[in-house]
């Protein structure tokens, strides 16, 4: 209860966290119900590090008014609503540009940029074996979505390796594909490549890259082996010993691992209905879809591995215990 007084009392007042870094949280009307973003200085003036939601009447006069210097570029980290959401209205506030991940941008005009998506993914989650009940929610719930989510056309585009005003691009996927964070002399600007006390939700989604909680294992990996002095994530907490903390979301995605291998057997059951298994039946329909992704991304990384085997046909994706090598099922 403090924490989150405390969280609305700084909506959109810049709070320093260290010389040179600024934290501005901005209201969410679901989920972690904030979104961090981050401000940058450069030697010509700041960097926003992304952008809250569209629509949310972000009040950008005033919080530049409170930041001393023009805020010169804006860095998406991904292509999520509450992260890219707002970089439109960002960009028209200060006129700086937008710069984003090649990769991210892509999957941000695929996914927001068409009026199909929601009946797209709704297809996909069929598929997967939600319920038309579920479908017909994604479909409402995607289009109301869309709504909030005004991001910036034809941004400057980045690939990993490259710099931003001195800040080296990381690829950190797994939370999403073209997720990009920011590292300059030990500090991390993870995006939600890294969060605490949550953990960021790994979700397969289509035409998305083929193992996301693979990618995440190497991400997680690679931010221990960077072992930065202190990560500053889009949700949460500050992270003051992120390679612990990598260390301890593997681990808590190994246990999920083992706990959804012992939910097959040889009979093919769906993301949707091991999602039962792993997060309860009583989810509304939107937390269900991110737990039919979340359950998804842990199949596929089973079968990656030999765990799991999947079986597809026109109508239905299924999954059973590996009918040849690996352990049998119980
Ligand atoms: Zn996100």
């Amino acid at each position: 209860m403090e924490a989150a007084k405390s969280i609305e009392h700084a909506f959109a007042t810049p709070v320093e966290l260290e010389p040179g870094i600024l934290r501005l949280t901005l209201p969410l009307p679901t989920g972690p119900k904030h979104v961090h973003c981050y401000l940058l200085r450069g030697a010509d003036g700041w960097t926003l590090v992304d952008t809250g939601l569209g629509l949310m009447e972000t009040p950008w006069p005033e919080i530049l008014e409170q930041v001393d210097g023009p805020v010169v570029r804006i860095f998406v980290t991904h292509m999520h609503p509450d992260h890219v959401g707002g970089a439109e209205a960002a960009a028209e506030a200060t006129g700086a540009p937008v710069i984003q991940g090649r990769l991210d941008y892509a999957q941000c005009e695929q996914v927001w940029g068409s009026d199909r998506w929601p009946e797209q993914i709704a297809a996909w989650f069929t598929r997967q074996g939600a319920t038309p009940a579920i479908a017909d929610e994604l479909i409402e719930s995607g289009h109301v979505f869309a709504d909030f989510v005004r991001f910036a056309w034809n941004p400057t585009l980045v690939e990993p390796g490259d710099e931003v005003d001195g800040w080296r691009v990381l690829w950190v996927p797994g939370h999403a594909d073209g997720h990009l964070a920011l590292e300059r002399d030990g500090v991390l600007v993870a995006g939600d490549s890294l969060l605490a006390p949550i953990t960021p939700a790994i979700g397969l989604y289509p035409e998305s890259r083929p193992d996301p909680l693979g990618d995440y294992f190497d991400t997680l990996e690679a931010i221990a082996a960077l072992s930065p002095r202190v990560s500053y994530g889009g949700h949460g907490a500050t992270i003051e010993a992120p390679a612990d903390r990598a260390r301890a979301i593997a681990a808590h995605h190994d246990e999920r691992l083992d706990r959804t291998a012992a939910f097959l057997t040889h009979e093919p059951r769906t993301g949707f209905d091991v999602s039962y298994d792993l997060f309860g039946r009583e989810l509304p329909p939107i937390q269900r879809r991110f737990a039919i992704a979340e359950t998804l991304s842990h199949l596929e990384r089973l079968v990656a591995v030999g765990r799991a085997e999947r079986r597809e046909d026109d109508r239905t994706v299924a999954y059973t215990a590996p009918f040849s090598g690996g352990r049998p099922p119980v």
